[in-house]
């Protein structure tokens, strides 16, 4: 299990799949996540190979009327919920379901890009602490996706915490409700993002001032609430 399909809770990661490059809700991501595994479960067969690009291109055609955020960008409609009470989303022709190591070269990215890919939060040293954050925060998929595919975010907020001279990894236990708050601030915004994870960070954050300069451009004023109140906090632990 990883970042991607925690252990603990029932939520998973499918950001890098495309699913926000949809412009939808939240209720409309999560019935297009629906209706993409019921109509796999009724015409995809394992054992069937032509089953699956005619799935593929059904799917494709049915989405084309969504408007995106980058016309660039793919949304691969094997992307739906994996487990019995869909909860979880992920990639319905993993090898772990098809029993065929290769069954992702069906889709437009292919096994050898869906297999290899892991995104810069998963890949931090810090991706088992991040992933039991994220799970405690998120209330579904759609919000975990979000939060986990969010990595310039991530590692401002890392930044943030190590140019203010306090302990990265004790960030996750001292100040676990002040990350969980920021966090929750964030979901407010995320919605009007395209995370796919594969976004280039430009900003290395090496001062303090510009770590929060990014901050305040992606929460706006509520950052600066946040801050007076984590100081507060601050003052009052033991050094
Ligand atoms: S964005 Fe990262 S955490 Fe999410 S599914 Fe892709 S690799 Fe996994
Ligand atoms: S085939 Fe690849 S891009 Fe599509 S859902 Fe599976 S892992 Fe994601």
């Amino acid at each position: 299990m990883s970042l991607c399909h925690p252990e603990q809770g029932n939520v998973s990661c499918g950001a890098c799949c495309g699913l926000f490059n949809l412009k939808l809700t939240t209720s409309e991501y999560k019935s297009l996540l629906l209706d993409r595994t019921t109509e796999f479960k009724k015409t995809v067969n394992f054992e069937v190979r032509h089953s699956f690009p005619i799935y593929r291109k059904e799917r494709e055609t049915k989405e084309t009327h969504i408007p995106k955020k980058d016309d660039m960008t793919y949304n691969c409609p094997f992307l739906g919920y994996v487990d019995d009470t869909k909860q979880r989303i992920g990639c319905m022709i993993h090898p772990i379901f098809t029993g065929d190591p290769k069954s992702q070269n069906f889709s437009f990215y292919g096994t050898s890009i869906c297999q290899a890919y892991d995104c810069k939060t998963k890949e931090s040293a810090l991706a088992d602490l991040w992933e039991s954050l994220f799970v405690e925060i998120a209330k579904d998929s759609v919000e975990y996706s979000f939060l986990s595919a969010d990595h310039i975010f991530t590692y401002a907020v890392e930044k943030f915490f190590s140019h203010s001279l306090l302990n990265v990894e004790d960030m996750f236990h001292s100040y676990r409700l002040e990350l969980v708050s920021l966090f929750r601030m964030r979901l407010d915004t995320s919605h009007q993002k395209n995370f796919t994870s594969f976004e280039i960070n430009y900003d290395a954050f090496l001062t303090l001032e510009s770590v929060e300069l990014y901050l305040t451009s992606e929460l706006g004023f509520e950052f600066e609430e946040w801050k007076k109140e984590f100081e507060r906090v601050r003052k009052e632990k033991p050094e």
